[in-house]
């Protein structure tokens, strides 16, 4: 209950208008549900002449106003038998009762209307601050198994919420009112019943509640369980070709069976146990019902209670109407530990951390000019296994160096550690003297530029992409930057030019002409700085050429960290370093590292052989 309160008092407070709506027509909704049923003692004691009494008008103000109220409501009903006959008023009394209940249903309609904003909107509050922080979050935090976990606790777990919390929102507010009000005129009709029914409720809740209790643990690990199925499925949907290729079909569907059947177990046990709840509380309520009969019914036998046949009729009306929203209060703290063990899992994300963080006082670079140093860094994945050691690297403003080497030696590890991706463990690099963790992330990456061996496209048009990393990009920008990436003219002979779709991550475009795309939006940003790590080894050589010139029309005058596979590439670098496990072994211009004839040279000979 209380994570319950805790929740609500977190995302509630921008509902609050909504909310006081809802209450205010649900304290409406249970005073006209009283007066209604109210209704019916009269017509019981007069029509049947329980009650002999003949009644006056009373003026206001000649009695208590509650006093007042009753005894003219006899006096109408007294009044209108005469009038009209018995059967005249039995019609009236039941039309007053149709349209008081029209009334009623009205409130409660207007209850649920003003709630279903507040429901949807911290549904939606929630699912934005999910994306968010998820868009926050740093690269290192998302593996696949982990990409998998977050859909599923976007789409799974927030729906549970939804299904959970937010629909038992209602009957939150609703019942307890209802009840409430119910209660204290049952308090006045007749202590001793309602003492004994105040006994007795709280015992059939306390019970539903047990079962409620195991239900979060099993359900906790439905969402985990549906987390690994996700994670299968966004592998399966990147690895198709392969899985395709490889024959390997069923290996992943065996894989994905195995997977699904423990949800289905979980899940089965679940939803068996919440079913539970309905008959349970059927039973129970029923039960109770028929205690306060015999209870009831007694008292009045005996003559030991006020209360007369009529209003024990009465009493037991409003008795029954407080069984559904007890019944459903009751349903809801079922649930709700459902929810709860959703929200859990939610706020997993939202609690996890960025190591990667803005400095308090952050520096500012008035016009960089994209001096790199990289000094005596050393940095690895897991913190106890260093992937490069002991870097010491500089780079010019408006340079070219190259960094070369076996797969693994730790090149693309050097360049992610420049726009901030991961932090480093010893050492420093700096921008123009500065170091980078002195300044915004955001403004240090609006110096840097990247292009990857990957290009990476969305799902939009290739105006858009291009323009991705620029505000308000104009049409002639876009196009001056695709003719220097040497994409202008794929782009236009593609049927709708610029506004054509690529499909998803670009795969109806080849593969030279995304990364021309992914060249052309580097340039359109203009960034000082510019990544370039194996831009063109995806490529075959002939839309290799095409991409180089494209590139190096964007290395002029930046300085460019440039990671190439094919040494060819990178001849006129101004500085090469060859990296071996995590170190710089050799350093120099191409001719000079040919000329120490060490690892440089067999890296060379082992391209030209190929
Ligand atoms: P290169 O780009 O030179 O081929 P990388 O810099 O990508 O090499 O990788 C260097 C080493 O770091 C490799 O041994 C690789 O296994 C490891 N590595 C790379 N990325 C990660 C990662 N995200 N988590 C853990 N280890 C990684
Ligand atoms: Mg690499």
């Amino acid at each position: 209950m209380k994570d319950l309160w805790r929740l609500l008092l977190r995302f509630v407070p921008p509902y609050k208008k909504y909310l006081f709506l809802n209450i205010f027509f649900n304290i409406l909704a249970a005073f006209l549900t009283l007066f209604s049923f109210a209704l019916i003692i009269p017509i019981l004691e007069m029509l049947f002449k329980v009650k002999e009494a003949t009644y006056e008008f009373m003026p206001m103000g000649s009695g208590e106003f509650k006093d007042v109220l009753i005894n003219n409501f006899y006096w109408a009903t007294q009044e209108s038998i005469v009038k009209w006959g018995p059967v005249g008023t039995l019609v009236a009394l039941s039309a007053i009762l149709v349209v008081m209940t029209a009334f009623k249903t009205g409130a409660s309609y207007a209850s649920s209307y003003f709630v279903i904003p507040m429901r949807a909107g911290i549904i939606r509050d929630i699912r934005n601050l999910v994306y968010d922080k998820i868009v926050s979050l740093p690269i290192s935090y998302f593996t696949t198994e982990r990409k998998g976990d977050m859909m599923a606790r976007m789409s799974g777990d927030v729906a549970e919420i939804e299904n959970s919390i937010m629909s038992s929102l209602d009957m939150l507010f609703k019942n307890p009112v209802m009840i409430i009000v119910c209660l204290s005129v049952m308090l006045m009709i007749s202590w001793q019943l309602t003492v004994f029914v105040l006994v007795l409720l709280p015992i059939a809740g306390v019970v539903m509640g047990k079962v409620g209790k195991r239900l979060k643990r099993k359900s906790l690990q439905g969402q985990q369980q549906w987390g690994t199925l996700m994670s299968y499925i966004e592998e399966t949907l990147g690895g198709l070709r392969v899985i395709k290729a490889f024959n390997a079909e069923r290996k992943v569907e065996d894989r994905f069976r195995n997977g699904n059947q423990r949800f289905f177990n979980i899940t089965t046990s679940v939803q068996r146990r919440q079913s539970l709840a309905h008959p349970m509380s059927e039973l129970l309520g029923t039960l109770t019902v028929a205690i306060v009969l015999c209870f009831g019914g007694t008292l009045i036998l005996s003559g030991s209670s006020s209360m007369n046949a009529a209003s024990f009729i009465y009493y037991m009306v409003i008795f029954y109407s407080i069984i559904n929203p007890a019944k459903d209060l009751s349903k809801a703290v079922y649930n709700i530990p459902k929810g709860l063990a959703a929200m859990e899992r939610v706020d997993a994300i939202l609690a996890a951390t960025n190591p990667i963080t803005d400095p308090e006082n952050p520096r500012h670079i008035e016009s960089l000019k994209g001096h790199i140093h990289y000094k005596d860094i050393t940095f690895g994945y897991d913190s106890d296994v260093p992937v490069v050691r002991d870097i010491n690297l500089d780079i010019p403003a408006g340079h070219t160096v190259a960094l070369v080497g076996q797969s693994g030696s730790g090149k693309s590890t050097l360049a992610d550690l420049l726009p901030r991706f991961y932090d480093v463990d010893k050492g420093s690099i700096t921008v123009d003297g500065c170091d980078i963790r002195d300044l915004r992330v955001h403004e240090l990456r609006s110096y840097m530029g990247n292009v990857n061996q990957e290009a990476i496209l969305f799902n939009d048009t290739i105006f858009n992409n291009i323009a991705f990393g620029v505000k308000n990009a104009s049409k002639e920008q876009v196009v001056e930057a695709a003719r220097i990436a040497n994409a202008h003219e794929f782009i236009m002979a593609t049927e709708e030019g610029y506004d054509t779709n690529i499909g998803d991550r670009g795969c109806r475009l080849s593969g030279g002409q995304r990364q021309r795309l992914s060249i052309a939006r580097a340039i359109l940003k203009n960034p000082p700085i510019l990544i370039l790590d194996e831009a063109t080894s995806a490529l075959d050589s002939e839309s290799e050429k095409s991409v180089q010139e494209a590139l190096e029309r964007l290395m002029k005058d930046r300085t460019t960290l440039v990671i190439a596979h094919r040494l060819s590439t990178i001849r006129n670098a101004d500085m090469i370093c060859v990296l071996h496990e995590g170190e710089i072994v050799e350093r120099g211009t191409h001719e000079e590292l040919l000329a120490l004839n060490g690892h440089y040279t067999r890296l060379v000979e082992m391209q030209s052989m190929g």
